[in-house]
Formats: C-alpha cells, sequence, structure tokens
C-alpha cells in the first residue's frame, strides 16, 4: 500500500480490539498485531465487532441499549501503548464527549458514523459553537443495512439520508421566485 500512494499519503486502518464471537481474536493478538503493522501505518482507529456476523454485528453498530464508547476502553489502552495516533469509533454522541477524551489524552481522534448520517451538519454546528442545534442519533439503527436486508435503509431523524431523490437537501432546492408574504 505505502509503495502504491507514496510517503505523503496517510494510511490509516481500522480494527475490532474483539470481535465478540466464540472464539475471537484477543485484544493482545490485536496489540501484537498492531506494534508489527505501526511502522508501516499513519494511525488506527479502534472499533469492535464484525459487520457480516448478526451475534458480532450489534457490538459494531450498537443500540441505545449499551454504554456510550463502549470501544474507549480499548483505545486508551492501545494509545498507551503505540506511538501513532490512535482513533476510537462507536457511540461518541456529543461535541462535549469528543474534546473530553481527546483532551483527557485517552484517545488522538475521534471518528463518526451513525453521528453525521443524522445530522450531517454535527462538525459545522460544533464547530461554530452551537451544539445544542445538534440533531442526535437514537442508536436505533434504521440505517443499518444489515438490519433490513437492504430494504428500507433510512434514519429516524434524517428524512434525506438514503432518500435524497425525494427529498432533496435545501441546498439543491431552486430560490423561490417571489416571496408569500402572510
Ligand atoms: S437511523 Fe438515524 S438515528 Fe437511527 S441509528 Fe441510524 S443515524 Fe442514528
Amino acid at each position: 500500500m505505502r509503495k502504491a500512494v507514496g510517503n505523503n499519503y496517510p494510511i490509516d486502518i481500522r480494527i475490532s480490539a474483539y470481535e465478540w464471537i466464540e472464539d475471537s481474536i484477543s485484544f493482545e493478538d490485536v496489540m501484537y498485531f498492531l506494534k508489527k503493522a505501526e511502522p508501516y501505518i499513519d494511525t488506527v482507529q479502534i472499533s469492535s465487532g464484525i459487520d457480516k456476523i448478526f451475534e458480532a454485528n450489534v457490538h459494531c453498530i450498537t443500540t441505545n441499549l449499551e454504554e456510550e464508547m463502549p470501544n474507549l476502553k480499548w483505545a486508551k489502552q492501545a494509545k498507551a501503548e503505540l506511538q501513532i495516533p490512535v482513533s476510537v469509533v462507536s457511540a461518541v454522541m456529543t461535541p462535549a464527549m469528543a474534546d473530553e477524551i481527546i483532551s483527557k489524552g485517552y484517545v488522538d481522534m475521534v471518528a463518526f458514523g451513525r453521528t453525521l448520517l443524522a445530522d450531517p451538519y454535527w462538525p459545522k454546528k460544533a464547530m461554530e459553537g452551537h451544539p445544542e442545534d445538534i440533531v442526535p442519533c437514537l442508536r436505533c439503527s434504521n440505517c443499518y443495512h444489515i438490519s433490513s436486508d437492504h430494504w428500507n435503509v433510512g434514519c429516524s431523524v434524517n428524512p434525506r439520508y438514503h432518500h435524497q431523490e425525494f427529498v432533496p437537501s435545501e441546498i439543491n432546492l431552486p430560490k423561490a421566485e417571489t416571496k408569500n408574504m402572510l
């Protein structure tokens, strides 16, 4: 990969700290691998579970019955033992939570998935200092293709997600030619 992309292109890998299946890899194995891989990569993102296996994907795409930031414990350990920047993914719900785990030195970065489906303007609202306007992800997994076998995918709080063809983004809407004053 390095040969293909050159020295100035970042290589990030995402890895499950634990797979949540029988005979899962152990976190010790993962750390052993990461220490071997470290010279060849620029950053690592700590996840868990496995996408394609039902009993494991609920740990990959956690519901609101699970704790928030379930992968942080592993990410902290990876950060303590590696030299490269470490990020964490999974249920970091608010800018305050992200700020806290970075400022405490637990991780270098935070990765977001469903949070950005629920509100694509999450980073802008955080950056501009009005997090109260963020539409929160419910962790309900309506958007997760595996939960409905690619049928009926959508977001419970963002009607545009996956349905842009009939709920167009406001930036694609033509401007009204006249104003209707009531
Ligand atoms: S459907 Fe929307 S609210 Fe529910 S988990 Fe997915 S992104 Fe979050």
